[in-house]
């Protein structure tokens, strides 16, 4: 299971800053609830040995207010729901009494605490460092988080922290099946379609090991073909309906989309296109999963509203035209064989064994017909393939200038062995190497 670092701190210390910088985020998952209104942002970061959650939980205010909001549920959650506390401070602002008090609840949560100084650029960093020595906690680094100098320090000192990683024996019965993570917005229908999935009698069981904090894994067998569903929605009733609201996790959407092979993207059909939406796809992919788009609540709508949203669904979503969008209502049970199709057709795909002589010949064939742009005078070469693993299927390309390649042309050519290798539902990933 990924393990998660929250990033805790006064406001303006450079919190939202680090957070890009470690997860390199284009886009952050926000936590998209009601009422809420400091947004928490989480991402995977992916820098170091081994990847990590990384939430940003948003700023705390003064002194009077950094208690309230400390009390508040959603960074308590924040803390709560991590491993690992990076307290970041503001080396110019030097140690304020709102840090002690901030610092005094994190101590209480008990967990490992990092002090990361930021702002240190410019600096002496003994003078800056020497005054926040007094912290007494894990460790307390300099940080420059604007131009990404202590990062790798940063990183390098959580990762030994972290919970030692569980190891990736499957349970009973879970080899040789498909796990599917199935993720999406609050009310997207999750919990219906596991349930519709699964079948009355399941939604027992699942009720049970709904009191586990971690994604839980059921086994499905349908058609002959056999899945784990690994479940984010917490396939609960709902007996209240604060419940429905917290039960959306988006640490556990992103743990789901790591342990599962293929990722279904659940869409409400009567919602716009949001760009949480968009960002979750963005977050599969990310992660290299196989991907299935299902647009739920096909039910009910009617011709022009189906037309509307299929033409808003091409538009936005061609940077995924490779994933299979099927249309669904986990309410009636329509449309379940053909996503359930769609699941094993991707995994398929992104689980294909690729040859060397199949790739290489195929990257000639792709060269010879469009040859990357000259870069002062000379053209990268490329000279041969092989593979480099699967889930998402990685191509090693070898050749020289390679640094030079646009992203354009690495499309160009993801797109080439896409057709030709028919890998539809999964990203690929290429990987130059110069020299050899
Ligand atoms: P947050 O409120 O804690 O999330 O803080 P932000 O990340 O929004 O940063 C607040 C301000 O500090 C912004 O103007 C940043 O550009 C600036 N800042 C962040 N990190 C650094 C840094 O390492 N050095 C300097 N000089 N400024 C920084
Ligand atoms: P979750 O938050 O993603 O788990 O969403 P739920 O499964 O709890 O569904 C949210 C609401 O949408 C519930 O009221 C469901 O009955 C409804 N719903 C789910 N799937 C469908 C569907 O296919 N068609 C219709 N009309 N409603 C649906």
């Amino acid at each position: 299971m990924l393990p998660v670092v929250a990033l805790v701190g006064r406001p303006n210390v450079g919190k939202s800053t680090l957070f890009n910088v470690l997860t390199r985020s284009r886009d952050a998952l926000v936590a998209d609830m009601p009422g809420v209104t400091r947004d928490r942002h989480y991402g995977v970061c992916r820098s170091g040995e081994r990847p990590f959650v990384v939430v940003d939980t948003g700023g705390l205010s003064g002194v009077e207010d950094a208690l309230d909001v400390l009390t508040a549920r959603q960074v308590r959650l924040a803390i709560d729901e991590a491993q690992i506390i990076v307290f970041v401070v503001d080396a110019r602002d030097g140690l304020l009494p709102q840090d002690h008090v901030i610092l005094g609840e994190l101590r209480r949560s008990g967990k490992p605490i990092i002090a990361a100084v930021n702002k240190t650029d410019g600096l002496d960093l003994a003078t800056a460092m020497a005054e926040f020595s007094v912290f007494g906690i894990h460790a307390t680094l300099p940080l420059s988080a604007a131009h990404n100098r202590g990062t790798d320090d940063l990183i390098a000192t959580v990762l030994p922290l972290l919970p030692p990683e569980e190891s990736d024996a499957l349970d009973e019965g879970e080899s040789g099946s498909i796990r599917v993570a199935i993720v999406g917005r609050p009310n997207a229908g999750k919990s219906t379609l596991i349930n519709r999935l699964l079948g009355e009698d399941r939604l027992i069981v699942s009720d049970v090991a709904g009191t586990t904090r971690d994604p839980i894994r059921v086994p499905l067998e349908r058609d002959g073909k056999r899945y784990t569903l690994i479940d984010t929605a917490g396939v609960r009733r709902k007996a209240r309906v604060e419940e429905a609201l917290e039960k959306f996790s988006v640490i556990k959407t992103l743990q789901s989309m790591a342990a599962a092979q293929v990722v279904v993207v659940l869409i409400d059909a009567r919602e716009n296109l949001a760009d949480q939406d968009l960002t979750l796809i963005g977050a599969a992919m990310d992660e290299g999963r196989a991907l299935v788009i299902a647009v739920n609540k096909w039910d009910g709508m009617d011709a022009y509203q189906r037309d509307q949203c299929q033409r808003a669904l091409e538009r936005r979503l061609v940077f995924v035209d490779w994933a299979k969008t099927v249309f669904i209502s986990a309410l009636h049970g329509s449309g379940l064989r053909e996503l359930m199709r769609a699941v094993v057709r991707a995994h398929a795909a992104a689980t294909r064994e690729l040859g060397s002589s199949e790739l290489t010949k195929a990257l000639e064939k792709a060269y010879e017909s469009y040859q990357p742009p000259l870069v002062r005078g000379h053209a990268p070469k490329l000279r041969f393939a092989h593979p480099g693993g699967s889930n998402p299927p990685t191509i090693v390309i070898h050749g020289s200038r390679t640094k030079h390649i646009a992203p354009a042309y690495r499309r160009y050519l993801e797109g080439f062995f896409r057709k030709r290798f028919k890998l539809e539902g999964t990203p690929i990933r290429i990987d130059f190497r110069d020299g050899e």
